[in-house]
């Protein structure tokens, strides 16, 4: 059967692995402790859940503006400015299916075939994948000798005539790293000059660590304002991950010329959800945030503490979002548990078969030598599930 040239360009999200194998243990009532989630355990903030009920009760089922309801996108832009990042009007916001809908249209808005983006990696997997998807060409940056940093030389060595485009995300899914300022004003800088847009995705911003900021790169330099789209996403910020929400923001021409191709794809973001999402941008559910931050904080400390004592294991301690990504190369090309393990993807299952984990493996994200741990999970499962790791990891030969 014929399919189109591009569905061979990309394959399905590899995040998902561990979703299944925990689910099959589950379903055998085996307890299972998943840190392969990319996502909170926890449920939306109560104000949200009550304005999207009072929202399906009323006068809320007929199309709105592409762009989002003005109220919304008001709200959004006040937010913004509030939690220190720069000033944009509410017309240059526009509401969109999750940030990975903004990401896309992005790429549609800004990418011509050839043209070739520039990914700080290890990197989220769908960045890539939808640089392909519009015939663009995906240039992976290795920031692993680099703290999970894109310094400019190395950015500088991958730039050709080609180049369009750079997609950063801070804070970092999978590292944890937030860029800082000095490196980001660099990177921007150094865009700038070299008329390269900046796809910046900062969907993880609200969830970083106490005494860290989030920089963003207009607020480093001005000038930058022209070349910079920013995407972000109620999804990781308020647990509402399945509901599909995120906004972009930018220079009117590229907002407008998004907002275009929205227009004849999604049409827009749920007329229920843009109205029940309207107490989280206007600030009242900023008590769940503290509560998620709190909450964060700890599970980091237990999972830095468990891991301190596994040998074979090592890592930076993550900044932001809520993810180790550990460094397991000491325990490749041995045995765990009497097997052979030569990849991540073999360290994964045999940590999934033996102590009933999940972890993503580092490949999902370009790494040969990495897997993803994320510590958005019950403080009892991640106690349980590192317990029963690091007998398997002592195990290792
Ligand atoms: N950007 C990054 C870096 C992510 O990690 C994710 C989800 O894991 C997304 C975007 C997608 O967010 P959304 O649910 O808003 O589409």
């Amino acid at each position: 059967m014929y399919l189109s040239q591009v569905t061979s360009l990309v394959g399905g999200s590899k995040t998902s692995g561990a979703r299944s194998a925990a689910q099959e243990l589950r379903a055998r009532g085996i307890s299972v402790a998943n840190f392969a989630a990319g996502e909170l355990d926890f449920a939306p903030p109560a104000e949200v859940v009550a304005a999207t009920e009072r929202a399906l009760r009323a006068d809320t089922n007929r199309y709105t503006d592409t762009a989002g309801i003005a109220e919304l996108r008001e709200a959004l832009s006040v937010r913004t400015t509030r939690l220190g990042g720069p000033q944009y009007p509410a017309s240059e916001f526009m509401l969109t299916t999750g940030a990975k809908h903004g990401l896309f249209l992005a790429c549609l808005a800004l990418l011509d075939p050839g043209d070739e983006a520039l990914i700080p990696s290890p990197h989220w997997g769908t960045f890539a994948a939808q640089v392909a998807m519009v015939r663009g060409r995906p240039v992976l940056v290795e920031t692993s000798g680099s703290g999970f940093v894109p310094e400019v030389a190395l950015l500088e060595a991958a730039r050709t005539d080609r180049t369009r485009m750079l997609i950063l995300n801070s804070p970092n899914n999978p590292t944890g790293a937030v860029y800082s300022q000095e490196t980001l004003q660099e990177i921007t800088s150094w865009a700038v000059v070299n008329d390269v847009w900046i796809v910046f995705d900062e969907c993880y911003r609200e969830l970083v660590e106490d005494g860290v900021h989030a920089a963003h790169p207009v607020s480093l330099v001005p000038q930058a304002r022209d070349r910079v789209v920013s995407v972000n996403s109620f999804s990781k910020s308020f647990a509402v991950t399945g509901w599909r929400a995120g906004y972009v923001y930018g220079p009117p021409s590229v907002v407008s010329a998004m907002k275009h191709l929205q227009s004849h794809t999604t049409s827009h973001v749920s007329s229920v959800l843009q109205h029940g999402l309207l107490p989280a941008a206007q600030g009242m559910a900023d008590g769940f945030q503290e509560e998620v931050r709190i909450t964060l904080a700890r599970r980091r400390g237990m999972v830095a503490r468990a891991l301190d004592a596994m040998p074979g294991l090592s890592y930076r301690m993550p900044q932001g979002a809520f993810y180790f990504f550990v460094d397991v190369s000491g325990l490749l090309g041995g045995t765990v548990c009497g097997q052979e393990v030569c990849t991540t993807e073999d360290l994964v299952s045999v940590l999934m078969r033996e102590s009933h984990v999940g972890l993503t493996p580092g490949s999902a994200f370009g790494s040969a030598t990495h897997v993803r741990l994320s510590y958005a999970i019950e403080d009892e499962e991640i106690a349980a599930g590192l317990e029963r790791m690091a007998k398997v990891v002592a195990d290792a030969g």
